[in-house]
């Protein structure tokens, strides 16, 4: 690890079975999605040295089950922020009440608009996903800025430059195209995946970071299929085409600031 003031983070888990990231400054930390039961998202904290009471607000990507499904239980546990974006809360409002979200830990927020949670300050921005009001996150401590793009079909000219300026890049590598073609997925899945509204192939995630011009400090490849990736493919990609230290995020696994080098 180095300077005391460097902002600590982890991948607690990316992929169908559950996705979560937390940022931790040493007293304060702030989650992108919870995913997880209360318990195991306390075990895979505490597997990076993080106490779950330190968590004071948990961001959220998007309402589908692996990215939000423990947030109402978290909030009622903690009785933190959970931040959404509005639109989430009015599209997708049958999934959201069942959340159960109490309403004073209900905070809505816009895509572009800074807030704080402790010394982090954070912001979301829009994606295209089959899920209303998605959105990805960017995180700043002490000028380090980080930023987390999931769960999206296809990426803007907005994001690119958000990526730009940042240290760490949490990117979605979702699938092979080969592999989802030829594989055994039921047509319209194969469609929804690629689709606009689907999720990022690993050859738009290398362009995504050609195209930024990223020169942070690390990459990491998040939300692999199981069925249509494979995160040794993905390594040889990446390290043909990457010029920046990256980590392939296998599905379920953690991955933080020192499990670099595991
Ligand atoms: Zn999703
Ligand atoms: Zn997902």
């Amino acid at each position: 690890m180095g300077g005391e003031l460097m902002v600590r983070y982890a991948v607690l888990g990316s992929g169908s079975s559950g996705n979560s990231y937390v940022f931790f400054d040493g007293t304060t930390s702030v989650l992108v999605d919870q995913g997880f039961s209360v318990v195991e998202l306390q075990r895979r904290l505490a597997s990076v040295g993080i106490d779950l009471c330190t968590v004071s607000g948990v961001c959220v990507t998007h309402l589908h089950p692996d990215h939000a499904k423990g947030v109402g239980v978290l909030a009622r546990k903690l009785r933190i922020p959970v931040y959404l974006h509005t639109k989430m809360v009015e599209q997708e409002s049958v999934v959201f009440e069942k959340l159960g979200i109490p309403q004073e830990c209900i905070a809505l927020v816009q895509p572009g608009v800074a807030f704080s949670v402790g010394p982090f300050t954070l912001a979301c921005f829009e994606t295209t996903h089959d899920s209303g009001g998605s959105v990805g996150w960017h995180i700043t401590y002490d000028g380090t800025t980080l930023m987390v793009l999931t769960d999206t079909g296809s990426y803007t000219s907005e994001q690119l430059g958000l990526a730009k300026k940042s240290d760490i890049l949490f990117l979605e590598a979702n699938y092979d195209a080969t592999m989802l073609r030829t594989g055994p997925y039921p047509l319209y899945l194969k469609n929804r995946i690629s689709g606009l509204y689907g999720h990022l192939s690993n050859d738009q995630a290398m362009q995504f970071i050609q195209e930024s011009e990223f020169c942070g400090e690390h990459v990491y490849f998040i939300h692999l299929s199981t069925t249509n990736n494979n995160p040794t493919l993905l390594s040889e990609v990446a390290l043909s085409q990457v010029k920046i230290p990256f980590t392939v995020c296998e599905k379920g696994k953690c991955y933080g600031w020192d499990t670099e080098n595991p």
